[in-house]
C-alpha cells in the first residue's frame, strides 16, 4: 500500500484540454474501513476474504461510517463550469487558488471541433449527438477568438494598475481554478456516485472518473470492487416499478411467454397512475432499467 501511494503521490493525471487530478495525501486503506467496523478487535482480521466480505456488506448495507475514517486529499485543476458543480459537495474541506491574490491561471477549457454537443431532445439537462465537424470548426474558431480577447482585456487591465480582484470579473468559466479538496471515502464515493453518473455534466463526469479509476481504485481496491458492484454497476427499483416486473412475470407466465417482452407488454403491466399520462418520465425510466436487463425488447 505504501508502494501505491508513492507510484500515485504529485502524478498529475490529465482531464480535459487543461485539467487534471492529483493525489496529495491518503489517511488509510481497505483495513482501515475493516478496522473501524471491527472496533471492538482493535484490528482488522488477517484473513484478506474476511475483510473483503465484511467491507461489502458495509457497503451494500449502507453502514457507511467505517468508510468516514479514510480521507483522501486531492489537488484538482478545473474550469470554472465544472468547479461550480463541484463546489456544491459541501462535506469536503477546500482551499483554493485566490485571484484576489494572484493573477489567474493563463489557461482556458477548449473544444475541438468534433467535440461540440447538441442539446438533448429527452433531457433538458443532457447533451445529444456530436455537432457536424464543419460547424465545429467554426465554432472553435469563435472560441479561440473570444477566449484570446478576454484574457488580453484582463491582462490590459492589470497592466493599466486595476487590481487583480476587479480586473478578474470578466473572466468566463472557461478559465481554470486550482484547489487543494480533501475528502473523507464515504463523502468522496458519494460525489463519485453522482459525479461518474451518465446524467452528470460530460466534462465533470471525466475529472470524477480519473478520480475513480486512477486514485481511488488503486488505494482502496477492495472498497473500489464493492462500490462498483453495489452502486456504479447496481439498479434500484422503486415499489411501482416491482409492482410493473411482478405484473409483466405473472402475465409471461399465464401465456407462456419469454422475455424479451414488447412494448404493448410492459404499456399493460405499468403503473396504474401512468396509464393516463402521455408522457411519464418515470415510466420512461422504467422502461430502461428493464431493457438493459434484457427483460423488454429494446425500443
Ligand atoms: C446530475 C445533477 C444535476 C444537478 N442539477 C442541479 C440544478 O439544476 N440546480 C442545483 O442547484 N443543483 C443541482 N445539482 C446539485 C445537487 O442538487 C447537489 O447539490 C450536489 O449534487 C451535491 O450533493 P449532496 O448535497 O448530496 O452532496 P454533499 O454536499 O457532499 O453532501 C453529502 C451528504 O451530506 C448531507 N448534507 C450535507 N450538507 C447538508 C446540510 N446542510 N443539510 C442536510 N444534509 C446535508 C446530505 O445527506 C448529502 O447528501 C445537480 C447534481 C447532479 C448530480
Amino acid at each position: 500500500m505504501p508502494e501505491v501511494f508513492e507510484e500515485l503521490q504529485w502524478k498529475k493525471f490529465p482531464v480535459g484540454s487543461d485539467g487534471f487530478v492529483c493525489l496529495v495525501d491518503v489517511m488509510g486503506n481497505d483495513s482501515s474501513v475493516v478496522q473501524a467496523a471491527r472496533v471492538s478487535y482493535g484490528k482488522g482480521t488477517k484473513k484478506v476474504s474476511d475483510d473483503r466480505t465484511l467491507i461489502r456488506y458495509l457497503l451494500r448495507h449502507r453502514h457507511t461510517t467505517p468508510f468516514e475514517m479514510a480521507e483522501v486529499k486531492l489537488l484538482v485543476r478545473v474550469p470554472m463550469d465544472c468547479w461550480r458543480q463541484w463546489i456544491r459537495h459541501r462535506t469536503a474541506n477546500v482551499n483554493e487558488y485566490s485571484t484576489r491574490y494572484s493573477e489567474a491561471i493563463d489557461a482556458a477549457q477548449t473544444t475541438p471541433p468534433d467535440q461540440w454537443r447538441t442539446q438533448a431532445a429527452s433531457n433538458r439537462q443532457g447533451s445529444g449527438d456530436p455537432l457536424p465537424v464543419d460547424v465545429g470548426e467554426r465554432l472553435t474558431a469563435a472560441e479561440t477568438e473570444l477566449q484570446q480577447g478576454v484574457r488580453k482585456a484582463y491582462d490590459e487591465r492589470l497592466e493599466a494598475g486595476v487590481a487583480r480582484e476587479q480586473a478578474r470579473k470578466d473572466l468566463p468559466l472557461c478559465t481554470y481554478t486550482e484547489a487543494y479538496w480533501k475528502i473523507d471515502l464515504h463523502n468522496l464515493l458519494h460525489f463519485l456516485s453522482l459525479r461518474m453518473d451518465s446524467h452528470a455534466q460530460l466534462e465533470i463526469r471525466e475529472f470524477a472518473t480519473a478520480i475513480g479509476h486512477e486514485i481511488v481504485k488503486p488505494l482502496f481496491p477492495v472498497v473500489w470492487e464493492a462500490f462498483e458492484d453495489y452502486r456504479l454497476g447496481a439498479a434500484f427499483f422503486t415499489r411501482l416499478e416491482i409492482g410493473v416486473v411482478s405484473r409483466l412475470m405473472a402475465t409471461a407466465a399465464a401465456d407462456s411467454t419469454a422475455p424479451p417482452y414488447s412494448e404493448e407488454a410492459f404499456l399493460a403491466a405499468q403503473d396504474p397512475t401512468w396509464i393516463d399520462l402521455k408522457r411519464c418520465r418515470e415510466r420512461d425510466e422504467c422502461r430502461g432499467k428493464l431493457e438493459a436487463m434484457g427483460i423488454l425488447a429494446p425500443a
